[in-house]
């Protein structure tokens, strides 16, 4: 099987899985959209009311900004993948809880397994802390760091700066430097390639600080 037909398959389980709660009250499931080869995901937390009734991710208010906030970067949304952490909607936009989290993780690994992305860029507290558990996103957004392979990136979610407009010019400033992180992590591939590999007399005299571009 390719990547593509993979995740069409995790599609059609997300379309008919009953393992949390939350399949009682969808309408439709959320799997994701996006090519099987995007180089970047974007991970948000769950469907609202919008996404709920065309069983597509953002397409309401927030997702509304979230193709303002890509477009001003130069990034096609139909290039990328977008995702959730939960793939059907929790009752009046509530906090999805740990056992739905738990439960619906695996449809997202998969997805990412699959799509094998160099870059993860998370929308909002949930997608963030499946990479940087103890991180605080006030800190941290905008600030891309590597994790297991894959340069992650934080950014606030963009329904937060919908409701909070002081937000907006940072949300905005972030996802202006995507371009630029895109080039880091190719130049990083390339970097990679040329290290010594393990067993190699030189390994020994390579700077463990240097093999970090941020
Ligand atoms: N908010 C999200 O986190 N995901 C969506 O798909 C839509 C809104
Ligand atoms: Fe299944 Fe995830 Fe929907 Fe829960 S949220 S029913 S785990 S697809």
């Amino acid at each position: 099987m390719n990547a593509s037909e993979i995740l069409e398959m995790i599609a059609d389980e997300v379309r008919t899985c009953k393992r949390c709660e939350l399949h009682h009250s969808r309408k439709n499931a959320v799997p994701g959209e996006g090519p099987a080869d995007s180089k970047m995901i974007f991970i948000g937390e769950g469907p609202g009311f919008y996404e709920n009734e065309q069983g597509r991710p953002f397409v309401g208010p927030a997702g509304k900004f979230l193709d303002e906030l890509l477009e001003q970067a130069g990034v096609k949304r139909n290039e990328v993948f977008i995702a959730n952490v939960v793939k059907c909607r929790p009752p009046g936009n509530r906090d999805p809880q740990i056992e739905e989290l738990s439960a619906c993780g695996e449809f997202l690994d998969r997805q990412i397994e699959a799509i094998n992305p160099r870059i993860v860029v998370t929308l909002g507290r949930f997608s963030m802390a499946k990479y940087l558990p103890n991180a605080k996103i006030s800190r941290i957004h905008g600030q891309p760091q590597w994790v297991d392979d894959r340069l992650i990136v934080p950014m606030y979610h963009p329904a937060a700066a919908l409701h909070q407009p002081a937000l907006r010019s940072t949300v905005k400033e972030d996802f202006s430097y995507l371009p630029k992180w895109v080039l880091e992590a190719e130049k990083r591939k390339t970097f990679n390639k040329n290290l010594p590999t393990q067993g190699d007399n030189e390994s020994q005299d390579v700077d463990p600080t240097q093999l970090s571009l941020f």
